[in-house]
């Protein structure tokens, strides 16, 4: 068996790890055109706020490809595959076989059409080399494009490193799609207080300065600044998988079955690139996150090594506490009427709690929980996950869900009644680390 990995993070080396759980012999050749192996894109913000170092980024230790006997091709772009002939063709010239390949490209930050983009010291920052070029810039103002969690964690990186720093989004709150706009008020108020501008509701129309960047202009002012981050969303990297005739999905992402196979035979996809079923929504969608590109990479490996394994499904989860010093996560659906299009049928109920400090909301779709908010305070929160991803019934639970002591104990009767949706290694780690 000849293994092809095309990307070089979370999901491709899930997808080693996994095929090299059953298979120890077969050749694995992993092909990654970002030039630093290994590093996790999740704490690049830490990185432009110089609080890890370069080293600290890795998330497995520098001889993993030795370790794993892979042959990583480190720099090296994939330009195309050809399905037919079971073979991947490099920049550099060279045909690679294989007998199963998995597509682990992940996203592409989006670049706005927005006059004056090209200026320098305008950058994304979804690559290693953009982490250099952001912590390369020089100046004492900076502008970010887009209040994702992207958006908001560059700005506190900027901030952290002593810039002015001003945020802007074009819709009428920060976070809005994985908060509603009564959380994304908590944390607005939250930012601010670090000392950052947020302008929301305000578009950048276009950038001035004369070769460099030196001011954003809005619907309403012209903002001052050194330097530009862009963090307005990113899309499946579907470039290999179009050229190859891989089916993609609605939702622009490569369309894969429970196996994380793809359109055509052999060849599998994981991670950021693809379309996954959503438990919360109960369809397909894209939840670009680490943990969901870890799972599913692990799965695709699972499959490729030939132990026929079914991805559960992917849900939307976001934590934002770790950088604005304050506990915030959401997971799942986040405004109900996000879900609604999909069955007509379905009754939601949206169950609030709010206090001076904290604000909690469950969302329930025909009594299960499909979303929810935790500011303030977000222990326990795994406990709620877990619910959500099997889609337990929680109607005559709500109020100890919502209680401020959470307690595993207290919802043990739910878990049992409803242990039969859960596998029995589920089972036992809900048991054993009650979350
Ligand atoms: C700044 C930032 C902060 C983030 N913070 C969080 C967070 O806090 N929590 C969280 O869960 N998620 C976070 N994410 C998202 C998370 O990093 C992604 O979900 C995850 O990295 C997806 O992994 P992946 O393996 O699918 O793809 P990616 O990490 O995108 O990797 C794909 C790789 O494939 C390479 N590639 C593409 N095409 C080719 C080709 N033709 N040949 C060779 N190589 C190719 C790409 O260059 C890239 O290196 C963050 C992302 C960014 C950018």
């Amino acid at each position: 068996m000849r293994y092809i990995i095309i990307g070089g993070s979370a999901a491709a080396i899930s997808a080693v790890e996994a095929i090299r759980s059953i298979d120890k012999r077969s050749p694995i050749d992993l092909f990654s055109d970002e030039k630093t192996p290994l590093f996790s894109r999740v704490l690049l913000p830490y990185y432009v706020a110089e609080e890890l170092t370069k080293p600290l980024l890795n998330f497995r230790a520098l001889d993993f490809f030795e370790e794993n006997n892979i042959t990583a091709h480190i720099g090296v772009r994939v330009k195309e595959i050809s399905a037919d002939a079971k073979t991947v063709q490099t920049e550099t010239g060279e045909t690679f076989e294989f007998d199963k390949l998995l597509l682990a490209t992940g996203g592409k930050a989006i670049v706005p059409n927005i006059p004056g983009i090209d200026k320098e010291g305008i950058s994304t920052l979804k690559t290693m080399a953009d982490a250099d070029r952001v912590y390369n810039l020089k100046g004492k103002k900076a502008v970010v494009i887009g209040a994702g969690s992207i958006g908001v964690e560059s700005c506190i990186s900027l901030m952290r490193r002593g810039l002015k720093v001003t945020l802007i989004e074009q819709l009428s709150q920060v976070l809005p799609t994985v908060f509603d706009d009564e959380a994304a008020s908590i944390i607005k108020a939250v930012v601010e207080e670090m000392g950052i501008e947020v302008l929301t509701g305000e578009r950048a129309t276009r950038f001035t300065g004369n070769g460099r960047v030196q001011g954003v202009v809005t619907s309403t002012r012209e903002i001052e600044c050194d330097m530009v981050v862009l963090a307005v969303g990113v899309r499946p990297d579907i470039t290999l998988a179009k050229g190859a005739g891989i089916e993609i999905g609605s939702l622009g992402g490569i369309k894969i079955d429970k196996q994380m196979l793809t359109s055509i035979p052999d060849i599998y996809a994981a991670g950021d690139v693809c379309e996954t079923f959503d438990v919360a929504r109960n369809t397909h969608f894209i939840n670009a996150i680490w943990p969901m590109a870890v799972e599913q990479g692990q799965v695709a490996g699972l499959n490729m090594a030939g132990q026929t394994t079914e991805y559960g499904g992917s849900v939307r989860m976001n934590s934002i506490g770790n950088f604005i010093g304050f506990p915030a996560m959401s997971m799942g659906v986040t405004h109900p009427q996000e879900c609604t299009y999909v069955e007509e049928d379905c009754h939601f109920q949206e169950i609030k709690t709010r206090s001076k400090n904290t604000y909690k909301k469950i969302i329930l779709k025909n009594g299960c929980i499909v979303g929810a908010i935790f500011v303030g305070q977000t222990q326990k929160s795994g406990i709620i996950t877990a619910l959500l991803r099997k889609q337990v019934d929680v109607t005559d639970f709500i109020p100890v869900l919502l209680s401020r002591n959470l307690n595993f104990m207290d919802i043990l009767p739910l878990v049992r009644r409803n242990a039969d949706r859960f596998t029995e290694p589920e089972f036992k780690e809900l048991m054993d680390t009650g979350l």
